[in-house]
């Protein structure tokens, strides 16, 4: 079983990576966080820091506490460097097959035999991932939710050829950083982003053929839905590039065009309106401000058959 003080790697520290870093420090794993980008690395440190001390500000955490978990994060730009003692992998680089299909060849390479190798992906088949390596019974999905110090869910995905001793590995690793595991099979964005991504996408149609506004969409699925979070403000949160990914995949996967990414969430991400991680989506973000400021980008179009 991989507990407490094991050594783990983390691919990647963009929004989810130095969430999954942050979790697995705080309850004591030594963790590598590793990333292409030596500026996002720094980033990422600094942004566990900042959320550390939130927590101890918050009285959820002592503030030694913080400080034995930032001193159980270690950083490399070098997957070989990075992987080579870890008990585990969780690969959180951005959504691309591709990519991922080369990353999941390099952990294989350098991790030592037994490794667990899995993967945050949203949607990805992990059979693919399992595929390109050595030891397809040790690859597993292991899906975060955003934020990840904050949300309980881990979405673990079997493929048809994930060992049963590593799902229950996985399991009770989950249980162990204090969140809720639930085991799924491997079928294009799993449970999760089959359900919530068309739902999403729906709520860009919604304002791309003018059904009503950014603000009416959100409060209409917040106090109607009873969601803690509008669909459009979630996609932010998400990253435009990500949903629009997810929805590709589904899209691919199923073959069915109920599936296709409305053309305002292509046409932002074309422009690098990414949402919070850009400053910029449906919303305007701003550092510190959890003010809600609609953005200029999505005014409302004119009904189709209505007059202006
Ligand atoms: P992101 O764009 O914020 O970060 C991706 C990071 O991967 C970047 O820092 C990038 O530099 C790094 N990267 C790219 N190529 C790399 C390589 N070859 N080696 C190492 N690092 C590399 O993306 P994200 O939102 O953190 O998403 C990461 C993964 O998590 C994706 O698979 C995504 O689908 C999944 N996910 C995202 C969310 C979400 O809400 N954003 C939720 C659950 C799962």
């Amino acid at each position: 079983m991989i507990e407490s003080g094991a050594n783990v790697a983390v691919i990647g520290a963009g929004t989810m990576g130095n969430g999954i870093a942050h979790v697995f420090a705080q309850r004591g794993y030594k963790v590598t966080l590793i990333d292409v980008s030596a500026d996002q690395l720094e980033k990422a440190v600094a942004t566990i820091g900042k959320n550390l001390d939130r927590m101890v500000a918050k009285e959820i955490i002592r503030k030694e506490l913080k400080e034995a978990a930032i001193k159980n994060i270690t950083t490399s730009t070098s997957i070989a460097e990075g992987v080579k003692n870890a008990l585990l992998v969780v690969e959180a680089a951005t959504e691309n097959l591709d990519l991922k299909l080369k990353i999941f060849q390099q952990m294989d390479a350098a991790a030592p035999a037994g490794c667990i190798l899995s993967t945050n992906t949203s949607s990805i088949s992990i059979a693919k991932m399992a595929a390109v390596t050595s030891r397809p019974e040790l690859v597993i999905g292991m899906h975060f939710m955003n934020p990840v110090p904050v949300m309980k869910l881990v979405e673990i995905i079997n493929h048809p050829g994930t060992s049963k001793e590593v799902t229950d590995n996985i399991v009770s690793l989950s249980k162990d950083l204090g969140k809720v595991p639930c085991v799924v099979n491997d079928f294009p964005g799993f449970i999760s982003n089959r359900i919530l991504m068309p739902m999403i996408n729906e709520a860009i149609y919604c304002l791309h053929e003018g059904v009503a506004g950014v603000t009416e969409i959100d409060t209409i699925m917040k106090l109607g839905m009873a969601h803690p979070m509008g669909p459009l403000q979630l996609a932010d949160l998400i990253g435009l590039d990500v949903c629009l990914s997810i929805m590709n995949v589904l899209l691919d996967g199923f073959n069915n065009p109920k599936y296709t990414p409305c053309p305002m969430l292509v046409e932002m991400v074309k422009n690098g309106k990414l949402g919070a991680k850009s400053g910029e989506g449906f919303y305007v973000h701003k550092a510190g401000s959890k003010e809600l400021v609609v953005s200029d980008l999505t005014v409302q179009a004119t009904p189709s058959g209505q007059n202006s």
